[in-house]
């Protein structure tokens, strides 16, 4: 399940414009700004700075493809809840990940990052909610499950974050997706991804 090739393909800032399908399966990373998304990106692959992603949160407002040994396709989307961006950006965000999420029929399954290192925001919940209501299958990853606890982040270890987060999916949806616990420091999780994503696609 390892990722000997990595290629990037195209951003596209619409649906349509993504790359042919062609039944090619392909897995989304979405999470809040800030939350290790290109940090885990550069840990699948093994290599740093594919992501190509600037440092400014809410600056990547593409659906990024990248082809993955030449038979799947690893998709970055933009960050949400970035507050400082113009509320124009945040609803034009809404709508066209929504709109890939909803019209993308290669899509396989959502992994939805979670920073795992402080507790939940609203906005995860309301997230998770979206694709749950809509049926979009997803796969929770808990990013930062390296950190340790501090009294400004809550208090709680990563543990007890995502321990957390789980109870409030459960109490939604009676049941808690798919999960895995990461970290892109230790590369913990890594391994456990990429077999997921295999096996996802191979059902
Ligand atoms: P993005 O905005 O979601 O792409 O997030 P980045 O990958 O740029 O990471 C945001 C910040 O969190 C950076 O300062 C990273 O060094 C840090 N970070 C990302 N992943 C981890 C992790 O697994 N553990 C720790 N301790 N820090 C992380």
């Amino acid at each position: 399940a390892q990722v000997v090739q990595a290629e990037f393909v195209k951003s596209s800032v619409r649906t349509e414009d993504c790359p042919p399908s062609d039944g090619i399966p392909e897995f989304a990373l979405v999470g809040r700004s800030n939350v290790g998304k290109s940090s885990l990106l550069n840990s699948l692959v093994r290599r740093k700075k594919l992501a190509l992603t600037s440092k400014k949160p809410g600056k990547t407002q593409c659906i990024n493809h990248f082809r993955i040994n030449d038979s799947w396709y690893l998709v970055d989307l933009p960050g949400y809840g970035y507050a400082a961006a113009p509320q124009e950006l945040r609803t034009d965000w809404a709508k066209f990940t929504k709109d890939y999420f909803l019209n993308r029929s290669t899509l396989v399954s959502v992994f939805l990052l979670i920073d795992a290192s402080i507790p939940a925001k609203p906005i995860d919940l309301e997230y998770a909610s979206w694709l749950g209501q809509n049926q979009i299958p997803m796969t929770l990853i808990f990013t930062k499950c390296d950190k340790r606890k501090k009294k400004k982040n809550g208090g709680k270890r990563p543990e007890e974050n995502v321990q957390d987060f789980q109870e409030l999916i459960r109490d939604f949806f009676q049941t808690v997706p798919p999960w895995i616990m990461t970290s892109s420091v230790t590369n913990q999780g890594r391994d456990e991804i990429l077999l997921h994503m295999a096996q996802l696609r191979n059902y």
